[in-house]
């Protein structure tokens, strides 16, 4: 039973994927359904797993598993188009298939549960720019997250433009657009996280997909508290923190709340483990 409440938050996740998993393969006759929600949820559980047993690498383990079977094995090998061009095209066409099964369960209700836990544990951008150098930003935060408004905009047009033009050979030019698409996010990405210092620059004030997560994650059900009656206001929570977000504040409109990306670095650097 203690080992049960210690890792409630493993089992939770877990069998949330399951369910899903489940669901999907017996609604829709389909098992690759319940080997990815599977593969997912238990990907994302050894994380926490790993994470409560206090491995320092726990996340970064979770990331790659993750990381690299969406963007190996569905993108290059089953090329799907698994980012939000992808997500538009098969919302037009009408098929609740691949693309928008992932943004409904990882982007657009998930968070509701567990917030941006996609952007710690499973982007395959972000897998990439972890690896660089400034994991804790370097310098301010710059008031230019409206240019996420102008990508999202950017990739609706693009599909949309398709779609009217009448495009043949769609599946073709979305495989092609997934691959120059992610160059373009890891070139820009990278460009950015050392022009500004930040390995998480393309996240705060790039990425399209968080026009979608920012809202969601605002009432997410998993989010880091604060104790007060611990907490010695010694802000090392808020300098080790890659978002720029204040844990020590309960709100739900604390700064920068809806960035926060779960990835535990302030609950690991608590001294007076008040996270
Ligand atoms: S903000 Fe975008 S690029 Fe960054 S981790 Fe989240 S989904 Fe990935
Ligand atoms: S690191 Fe811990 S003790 Fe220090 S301000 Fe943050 S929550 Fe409070
Ligand atoms: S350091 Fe804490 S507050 Fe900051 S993103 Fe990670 S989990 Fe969230």
């Amino acid at each position: 039973m203690k080992n049960v409440r210690k890792y409630w938050h493993a089992i939770m996740i877990l069998i949330v994927f399951e369910a899903v998993a489940v669901t999907l393969w017996l609604t829709k006759n389909n098992l690759f359904y319940l080997f990815n929600f599977s593969y997912i949820g238990m990907s994302i559980s050894l994380g926490i797993f790993l994470f409560i047993r206090k491995n320092k690498h726990a996340r970064r383990i979770v990331q790659l598993l993750v990381g690299l079977y969406m963007l190996v094995y569905l993108g290059l090998i089953c090329r799907e188009n698994m980012q939000i061009e992808g997500f538009w095209y098969y919302l037009f066409t009408g098929v609740f298939e691949a693309a928008t099964i992932h943004y409904a369960v990882a982007k657009i209700f998930g968070p509701l549960i567990f917030g941006r836990g996609w952007c710690g544990y499973a982007c395959w951008t972000a897998m990439v720019l972890d690896f660089l150098p400034y994991k804790v930003p370097a310098q301010p935060r710059r008031k230019i997250g409206w240019i996420r408004y102008i990508t999202f905009a950017l990739s609706l047009i693009f599909v949309s433009a398709l779609f009217l033009a009448k495009v043949v050979q769609m599946e073709k030019i979305m495989f092609w657009a997934f691959i120059v698409g992610n160059l373009l996010y890891y070139g820009i990405g990278i460009a950015l996280a050392f022009a500004f210092r930040d390995n998480r620059a393309f996240c705060k004030y790039i990425c399209p997909i968080t026009v979608f997560l920012k809202p969601m994650s605002y009432f997410s059900l998993i989010r880091i508290q604060c104790n007060q009656d611990k907490c010695v206001h010694c802000g090392k929570c808020k300098r080790v923190c890659p978002m720029d977000v204040d844990p020590t504040d309960n709100a739900r409109n604390r700064k920068n709340g809806t960035e926060c990306i779960l990835c535990m670095e302030c609950v690991k650097n608590c001294p007076k483990h008040a996270l």
